[in-house]
C-alpha cells in the first residue's frame, strides 16, 4: 500500500530532476546555436536569456528580435532555427502528470521507492518469450542525479533466474539481459530521455517491451539456448534435443 508522504516525495524527486535534466537538453542546443551567432549584441542578450532558463520566454524573446532587430542573413537562420523548434527534445513532464502516473506505477508495478537513497525499484511481470518463461524482472533506477543517465544505470535483476540447461554460465538470464545488465538496443535513446524528462511510467512500459520482445540481431544470447539447451561437453548452442552438432556429443558414437 502505498504511502501518501511517500508519494508526494517520489514525485516532487521525479518532478525535480526532470526539470533539471530534462530542460538540460534544450538548453545544450540552444546554446550551441546561440554560438554561432555573429552579432555580439545579440548573442550576449540571448545567452544571458537563456541562463535564466525559461524555454517561453526565451522563444519570445528570440521572436522578437527576428521582428525588430536588422541581422544578418547568418544570425537570421539561426534564430529562425529557435523558433521552428525543431529538436527532438521533449518537454520535461508536469507536476501533476507525474502524480497521476505514480498510482498506476505502483498498481502495475508494485513501485518502491526508498527515501534516504532515493532509489526507484519495480517490477516487471513475468516475461515469456517463444513460450519461455523468464519469470519476473525487478529494475532499479536512481532518481535525482545530477547529471543524465546511461543504461548503465539501469539495474535489471531476474527474480527467477531462467538460465539455458546444461549452460554453466549464471550471466545469461534472458537474451536482452546479462547479469544485472538490460540491453536496450534501439530503444536506449528513448528511455534515457523518458527518465530525464520524468515519464517513469512511459520508462517503465517501454522496459517491460523490450524484456517481452526477442530481437534476433543482436542478443546476449539466441532463444535457441533455452529452446534446445546448451551443449554439457563444448558449451555449444544445441539445435535440436539430438545431439551436439560441434562435438557430437549425445550422439551414441561419442
Ligand atoms: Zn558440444
Amino acid at each position: 500500500m502505498l504511502h501518501l508522504n511517500e508519494k508526494r516525495i517520489l514525485a516532487r524527486s521525479i518532478h525535480r530532476s526532470s526539470q533539471r535534466l530534462g530542460s538540460y537538453g534544450y538548453l545544450m542546443v540552444y546554446d550551441r546555436l546561440l554560438l554561432n551567432i555573429h552579432n555580439v549584441k545579440l548573442r550576449k542578450t540571448l545567452r544571458n536569456m537563456l541562463r535564466r532558463w525559461d524555454k517561453s520566454t526565451f522563444k519570445s524573446l528570440v521572436l522578437r528580435m527576428l521582428i525588430h532587430v536588422s541581422i544578418s542573413e547568418n544570425d537570421h537562420a539561426i534564430l529562425m532555427r529557435i523558433c521552428r523548434d525543431d529538436f527532438e527534445y521533449m518537454d520535461p513532464r508536469q507536476y501533476k502528470h507525474i502524480y497521476d502516473d505514480i498510482d498506476e506505477l505502483y498498481d502495475t508495478y508494485s513501485a518502491t521507492y526508498n527515501i534516504k537513497s532515493k532509489v526507484l525499484k519495480f517490477i516487471i511481470p513475468a516475461v515469456e518469450l517463444e513460450g519461455v518463461d523468464f519469470g519476473r524482472f525487478e529494475i532499479v533506477v536512481p532518481i535525482l542525479m545530477k547529471s543524465g543517465i546511461s543504461d548503465y544505470y539501469i539495474i535489471c535483476n531476474a527474480l527467477e533466474p531462467n538460465f539455458p540447461e546444461g549452460s554453466y554460465d549464471i550471466s545469461e538470464c534472458h537474451p536482452h539481459v546479462s547479469g544485472s545488465t538490460i540491453c536496450l538496443g534501439d530503444y536506449e535513446d528513448i528511455v534515457i530521455k523518458l527518465y530525464e524528462c520524468g515519464y517513469m511510467l512511459e520508462f517503465a512500459k517501454i522496459i517491460e517491451g523490450v524484456l517481452n520482445t526477442y530481437n534476433e540481431g543482436n542478443p546476449y544470447l539466441y532463444i535457441t539456448a533455452w529452446l534446445h539447451g546448451m551443449c554439457r561437453e563444448c558449451g555449444e548452442i544445441l539445435d535440436s534435443d539430438e545431439y551436439c552438432r560441434e562435438c557430437g556429443y549425445g550422439d551414441d558414437d561419442f
